[in-house]
């Protein structure tokens, strides 16, 4: 497993949950993982300790690199069951502040630097094979930053004994971030210039790892079955429409999980007090910490919630258009956030207007992203496109009935209330059919009204407490797709 990301090492986003969590649920069913990470400085600033493995030597196109091999060890239930996490060093491409940007600009090297991430994935690949004797079977990659893997063991180390015969699986998390680079800057990769064609890494005089890696990988997927079928279209695509659908027999939509041991609101130790399904007394007492926290009245009325990265993707610009009208209707509105300026300045503007009614938090806090779950009623989150999304997966275990774009991820896992329904049946949350501002604010009317009608609100809160949020079922479905690449068969199709 070869990913930019991951818990507790180091995050930005869903991606790092993913890659956290489904090497331990893949071990879980006896697969032997190895996790590939960079060695950023937070790894290093990590809890975690690690031990030297090796020492590598990395051959790139700016001449040959050494890198530092070292592992931590993860131990996966009872008995032996373990995942390895092998960081790759290299304190000038990876001791910085930040993962792939600084003040919210990318690093301008992050082609030297993932292609130096993904030349050193196919050392380590040899060298397990050569030294350990462990044949990596499958290669799974994840964005952009590892897809240049893909490309590279079907060129120019295809004829490598030591890599022979590791089949590649790209997942993508994002089909809007693809790794796009000046053009003059493709002798950077290591490929031969020929690959640098529309029909390989060429996108309109762009260098386009993501579309590499799509071109060159054994096997596609994505996070969710909806999002696979709307990458097929020029609306979601974002110009790898084409690409995509020409790989279309061998693209899958595989549901993210979530670690429901991270997530688990009656063991949270983030959380002020725990709670179950079936006591849910502790999540007032969140909500009335949540409040004190962000200095709101300690009153019942329903208390909305937002965690997102602050981009137009995640609908938040809608959110915002509807912050009077929502203040006018007594709800409180706390907000987690961090991203593009404006937004930001727009949250601070109405935070401003509205101190006893709305909290705000600029910045990146887990500790509160897991209070906020814990202390809302209601979860917002109407993204204009959603590849699965996981704070709704988080909502619907926390009991923080989520109100979600009808997009993606979020159409396949939040049960939708149906209107006019006097019964929750096995309903979890509300759609937004549109992305419009007015369409957001009359289905939040709704859930707000719904808040009130104590049986309906109790049914949705405890089947979104009682789904299936698991990896279990989403690891099982990778364990397929794997086992049916080692033999060669042809995988199922979603
Ligand atoms: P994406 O990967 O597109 O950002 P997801 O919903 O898949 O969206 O995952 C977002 C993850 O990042 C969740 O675990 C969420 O709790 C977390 N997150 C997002 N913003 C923040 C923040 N400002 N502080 C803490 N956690 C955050």
């Amino acid at each position: 497993m070869v990913s930019s990301e991951a818990v507790p090492y180091a995050k930005t986003g869903g991606l790092a949950d993913v890659a956290g969590a489904l090497p331990l649920a893949l071990a879980k069913l006896g697969h032997d993982v190895i996790l590939l990470l960079p060695r950023y400085r937070c790894v290093s600033e990590s809890s975690r300790s690690f031990r030297s493995v090796c020492r590598l030597h990395v051959p790139t196109p700016q001449g040959r690199i050494d890198t530092l091999i070292e592992e931590d060890v993860i131990h996966v239930g009872e008995g032996d069951r373990r995942v390895r996490v092998w960081t790759i060093r290299n304190e000038g491409f990876f001791d910085r502040p930040g993962l792939y940007q600084d003040h919210g600009m990318d690093y301008p090297d992050n082609l030297d630097r993932f292609t130096f991430f993904c030349r050193a994935t196919i050392e380590v690949l040899a060298y397990l094979r050569t030294a350990c004797r462990w044949k990596t079977d499958i290669l799974h990659l994840h964005d952009w930053q590892t897809a240049l893997c893909a490309a590279y063991l079907n060129t120019v180390d295809r004829d490598r004994p030591e890599v022979q015969g590791v089949r590649t699986v790209l997942t993508l998390h994002n089909v809007g971030y693809q790794g796009l680079f000046p053009g003059d800057q493709f002798e950077k990769t290591g490929l031969p210039p020929s690959l640098f064609n529309p029909v390989a890494l060429e996108y309109y005089g762009l260098v386009n790892l993501l579309k590499g890696g799509i071109v060159f990988a054994d096997y596609v997927t994505t996070v969710s079955p909806t999002y696979a079928r709307e990458i097929l279209t020029p609306e979601f695509g974002f110009g790898l429409e084409g690409v995509l659908r020409n790989r279309v027999d061998r693209l899958l939509g595989i549901l993210n999980g979530i670690d429901i041991d991270r997530w688990n609101p009656e063991t949270d130790s983030y959380l002020p007090a725990n709670y179950s399904a079936i006591d849910r007394s502790g999540k007032l007492k969140c909500k009335q910490v949540l409040q004190r926290e962000f200095q709101l009245a300690e009153t019942s009325v329903p208390l909305l919630g937002v965690i997102a990265r602050l981009t137009s993707q995640k609908g938040l610009d809608l959110v915002a258009d509807i912050i009077p009208q929502l203040m006018a209707m007594d709800v409180q509105l706390v907000v987690l956030g961090t991203g593009e300026p404006e937004l930001e300045s727009k949250f601070k503007m109405f935070q401003a207007r509205y101190p006893h009614r709305m909290g705000l938090h600029i910045g990146f806090d887990e500790g509160l992203a897991h209070r906020i779950e814990g202390g809302a009623d209601l979860f917002v989150m109407p993204s204009r496109y959603e590849p699965c999304g996981l704070s709704q997966l988080y909502s619907l275990r926390y009991g923080t009935v989520p109100v979600v774009r009808k997009t993606g991820g979020l159409a396949d896992t939040v049960m939708p209330l149906p209107s006019m329904s006097r019964q929750a049946g096995q309903a979890t949350g509300f759609h937004v059919e549109a992305d419009t501002a007015d369409v957001l604010l009359a289905v939040l009317r709704r859930a707000v009204a719904t808040y009130h009608d104590q049986p309906i609100w109790d049914q949705l809160v405890k089947s979104g407490m009682t789904t299936d949020v698991s990896w279990t079922r989403s690891a099982n479905a990778y364990d397929q797709l794997f086992m049916s690449l080692v033999k060669r068969e042809r995988p199922y199709s979603s």
